[in-house]
């Protein structure tokens, strides 16, 4: 995957070096934590997820927004179920590890399997964070901190305009 994407920018590169600058330019300065490949990654354009997505749900999964604390739909969603992507329908989380952090975000102590979650170093705003996005889409979910309740003591702080959910 990450193979013919680099040749592509070395293509750029050669050719047009303002359009490479573009492409740099749009690429996060995040560094992940972890990067494994997943197989099916939805890769579409800004355009496209304009298209597919709510202006909301744009800014927060595309951009890196935050949904304002305690306004989200599934802050206080109780129902058995599983939470999925809202970019891209991959099944992140479950009712069974949600809790009620006070934060004013939905919060689960584990996702439902590792692999669907990617971890990335935020530096913005002056802080040090752990971003979580979708694995699949690399749709931005929202951050995890390590003062969840046990059994894993993590606490994935969610935005709930970045999940779906899908009752039981
Ligand atoms: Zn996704």
């Amino acid at each position: 995957m990450i193979k013919p994407i680099l040749l592509a920018l070395s293509f750029l590169l050669a050719f047009t070096a303002c359009q490479a600058q573009e492409k740099n330019k749009s690429t996060s300065k995040n560094t992940p934590v972890n990067t494994t490949e997943t197989p099916n990654f939805l890769n579409l354009s800004d355009e496209e997820w304009a298209k597919r997505l709510k202006p909301e749900e744009y800014r927060v999964l595309r951009q890196h927004g935050t949904e304002r604390p305690y306004t989200g739909e599934y802050d206080q969603h109780w129902e058995a179920g599983t939470y999925v992507c809202k970019g891209c329908g991959a099944d992140l989380f479950t009712s069974n590890t949600k809790f009620d952090a006070g934060c004013g975000w939905p919060s689960f102590y584990e996702g439902i399997d590792k692999s669907k979650i990617k971890e990335v170093l935020d530096k913005s705003f002056g802080m040090t964070r752990v971003e979580v996005r979708c694995a699949r889409c690399d749709g931005h979910l929202g951050h995890v901190f390590n003062d969840g309740p046990q059994p894993t003591g993590m606490r994935y702080c969610i935005n709930s305009v970045s999940l779906g959910f899908v009752k039981k």
